[in-house]
């Protein structure tokens, strides 16, 4: 069965796109069928996924205006090992244009269950917003993986994006629950951090994932050369934790 799961924080730069395209690479590494989906105008993970955003002819703006399909508008990154449904910032637009639409939140839900069967996981990245982009997201998925930085700020915002996933859970898509959160750009010699990492322990449980993504120049350098930091760099620390990562997801499926 195909896993759909947003890679969401409506907190900007907390590590979502970085974590998306690497954790799309490192499950293709490790042998899964992957579709990458970028539901943010800025075209961050299309980027970084090798895909030039300025060239592409159909997004995922044309498949949530159901003016192509998605098997019409994926494109294959080789060097990536993944398919990418690629956006630009005509996708901004999108919010507006489906403003009297009937079920618009469903769009994307409705789309990707055309290829559902070509893949064993479909990652989305989200915006930095709780936006209708968002809510298409959120109403597409099985799961939410919350990227979190481990700092003072860090568990207030996760109280917004918490009651959301409860409000979508109660009302448009009772399969959705958070599936994790993920401790990133993690300094071990930041005291504080360690304190935020133990509370987040504390409050959350086994929904922390046992692996932990350091602060890793690598995975910063990567997209200026169009890759995910796993590909630019396997060997890097941040490369490493992240293929980690993605096995720790394929055996939680296995076990679920
Ligand atoms: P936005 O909210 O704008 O979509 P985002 O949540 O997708 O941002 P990213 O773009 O993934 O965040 O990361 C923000 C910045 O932090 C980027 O410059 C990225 O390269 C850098 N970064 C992300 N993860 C790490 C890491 N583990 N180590 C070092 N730098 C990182
Ligand atoms: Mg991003």
């Amino acid at each position: 069965m195909t896993r759909i799961f947003c890679i969401a924080n409506q907190k900007g730069g907390v590590g979502k796109t970085t974590t998306t395209v690497n954790l799309a690479a490192g499950l293709a590494k490790v042998g899964q069928r992957v579709l990458m989906v970028d539901l943010d105008p800025q075209g961050n993970a299309t980027m970084g996924s090798g895909v030039d955003k300025r060239k592409l002819e159909l997004t995922v703006y044309d498949v949530l205006l159901e003016s192509a399909s998605v098997a019409e508008a994926r494109v294959r990154s080789e060097k990536c090992g993944y398919d990418v449904l690629g956006a630009n910032r005509e996708l901004a637009g999108a919010e507006v244009e489906l403003v009297d639409v009937e079920r618009r939140e469903k769009r994307l839900k409705q789309a990707l269950a055309t290829v559902a069967r070509d893949y064993d996981f479909i990652l989305i990245d989200c915006p930095p917003s709780l936006s209708l982009l968002t809510l298409n997201g959120l109403c597409s998925a099985h799961g939410v993986i919350v990227p979190m930085q481990c700092e003072y700020f860090a568990l207030e915002g996760l109280s917004d994006l918490v009651n959301t996933i409860k409000q979508v859970h109660a009302n448009l898509n009772k399969d959705l629950q958070i599936i994790g959160l993920l401790r990133v750009m993690f300094d071990p010699r930041i005291t504080l951090q360690q304190q935020v990492s133990e509370q987040l322990k504390a409050h959350f449980a086994e929904k922390v994932f046992d692996t932990v993504i350091p602060r890793n120049v690598r995975l910063a350098e990567a997209p200026s050369y169009g890759l995910p930091g796993v590909i630019f760099d396997p060997s890097a620390r941040g490369s490493i934790a992240f293929v980690e990562f993605a096995q720790e997801m394929v055996d939680r499926i296995k076990r679920a």
